[in-house]
Order: C-alpha cells, then sequence, then structure tokens
C-alpha cells in the first residue's frame, strides 16, 4: 500500500511539473505561431480595455497570421529581452522594432513595414531646440531603444536615464527628474496629446535624427522570413494594411 501511494504520489507530481512548466516551452508548434511585444508603445502596441496587448502592430500581426495559416500569440515582455528571446521563448518579435546593425547579428529582419523617426519631448516652457541643446542634459528614453543609444552613444556629455515604459520616463520629465524625452515620433504624439498642458513634441529632423525603419523580427535563417513577406506583400495590395494604419496611427499624427 506504502509503495502504492508513493507511486501514485510520484505520478501526481510528475504530472503537476509538466503543467506548470508547460508555459515555459519554447515557442512554435507548426500552426501557432508565438510573438513578443512590449505593450508600452501606442499606438503600435499598449494594453487594450481587455487587458490585453492591441494596436497596429498587434492587428498587423494577426492579418499575418491569417495569411500563414497560423494562430498568433502574443507574449507581452520587457523590449530589451525581446531580441534575445527570438528563437526560444517566442518565433518573432513585433515591436516597432527598428532594424539595426546590431541586431541584424542575432536576429533577420523582415521587410521594413514603417519608417519611424526618434523625436524629442520637452517641458511646454523648456527652449531646447537644437542638436547643440540636447548635450549635457539628462534624458529620458526606453531602455535597450535606439533612442536610449543615441543619448548614450551620439550626445556628448548626456546622461540617458532608461525606462521600462516610455511614459514613466515623460512622467519623470513632468516632475522634473529627466531635461527631455527622446521617444519614436508615434508614442511621442500619443504621449504630447496625452499630457498637453505640460509637455511639448520637437520633431526629430531639427535635431539631425536618422530615418528608421520597423521590422518584424524573426530567427536567423528562419524560413518565415519569407513567408512573412510575401503575407506582408498581400497585405499592402489588398488594402488591409492601408485600413490598419487608418485606425491605429492617423489620428495620432
Ligand atoms: N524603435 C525603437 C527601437 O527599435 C523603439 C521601439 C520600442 O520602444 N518599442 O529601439
Amino acid at each position: 500500500m506504502k509503495k502504492f501511494l508513493a507511486m501514485l504520489l510520484a505520478v501526481v507530481m510528475c504530472v503537476a511539473c509538466m503543467t506548470a512548466c508547460g508555459g515555459n516551452e519554447a515557442a512554435s508548434s507548426d500552426n501557432v505561431l508565438v510573438v513578443g511585444t512590449n505593450a508600452e508603445f501606442p499606438p503600435f502596441e499598449y494594453i487594450g480595455d481587455d487587458g490585453n496587448p492591441d494596436g497596429f502592430d498587434i492587428a498587423l500581426i494577426k492579418e499575418i497570421g491569417k495569411k500563414l495559416g497560423m494562430e498568433v500569440k502574443v507574449e507581452n515582455m520587457e523590449f530589451g529581452s525581446l531580441v534575445a528571446a527570438i528563437g526560444s521563448k517566442i518565433d518573432a518579435s513585433i515591436a516597432g522594432m527598428t532594424i539595426t546593425e546590431e541586431r541584424l547579428e542575432s536576429v533577420d529582419f523582415s521587410d521594413p513595414y514603417y519608417d519611424a523617426y526618434q523625436y524629442v519631448i520637452v517641458s511646454i516652457d523648456s527652449n531646447i531646440a537644437t542638436f547643440e541643446d540636447l548635450k549635457y542634459q539628462n534624458i529620458g528614453c526606453q531602455l535597450g531603444t535606439t533612442g536610449f543609444y543615441i543619448a548614450d552613444e551620439d550626445i556628448e556629455g548626456a546622461k540617458a536615464i532608461g525606462y521600462n515604459k516610455g511614459v514613466d520616463a515623460v512622467n519623470d520629465l513632468i516632475n522634473g527628474r529627466v531635461d527631455l524625452v527622446i521617444i519614436d515620433k508615434n508614442p511621442a504624439m500619443v504621449f504630447g496629446e496625452k499630457f498637453s498642458d505640460k509637455v511639448k513634441v520637437l520633431d526629430g529632423a531639427q535635431f539631425g535624427f536618422e530615418m528608421e525603419q520597423y521590422a518584424i523580427a524573426l530567427p536567423k535563417g528562419s524560413e518565415l522570413v519569407g513567408k512573412v513577406n510575401n503575407a506582408l506583400k498581400e497585405l499592402k495590395a489588398d488594402g488591409t494594411f492601408d485600413a490598419l494604419v487608418k485606425k491605429y496611427i492617423e489620428g495620432n499624427e
């Protein structure tokens, strides 16, 4: 009897462990595409009213999933951990992610789907207007982003202060803990509107920031790259892509 109970216990523990560990299992089965994002980047990704990630990127990847005949599962994670998770915890990432040389060392990108620029948010009474003015400032940015690297590497004497959420950087601007925020154009516009009595948004072109391009990050050498590119082409040709731009992005510009 004792032996039987011990065996039963072992079986129960084993099943419990399998259930508990299942959630960590690496991404893809053939018809499920696990996609990582960071839902702190409106209008591309944010938490919708139902508590789930929503936004342009989320809608786009779901449409791509339909074209590929795959169910899309979205995992919300920190922006800075997305690239390293591709190919293990997630199959792909869509996160307003700029194609950069550094990221290309570890992932492949789809064709670009959106042009982006870094913008500057300052307090409403700030005189900041030129690249010169950015020097020796405390600059709030989202951790692991191109905006962070500009502040950290390209601006003399500036101190880059990283936040997990862009909105927290903007809150610290309002509190006076940072002098400005560097963040992508579209979230900058959203935050600028949300806090329009306290901050103003400046076009990155006046600081000489270069254009960036968003693309979907995929495992190096993955056959998904071609498939995703074909799906993107089809969605552009059949009007779905433009409809999503209208729904999620226009009106925030
Ligand atoms: N486009 C920027 C980057 O790729 C920021 C993206 C984001 O914060 N979601 O680094």
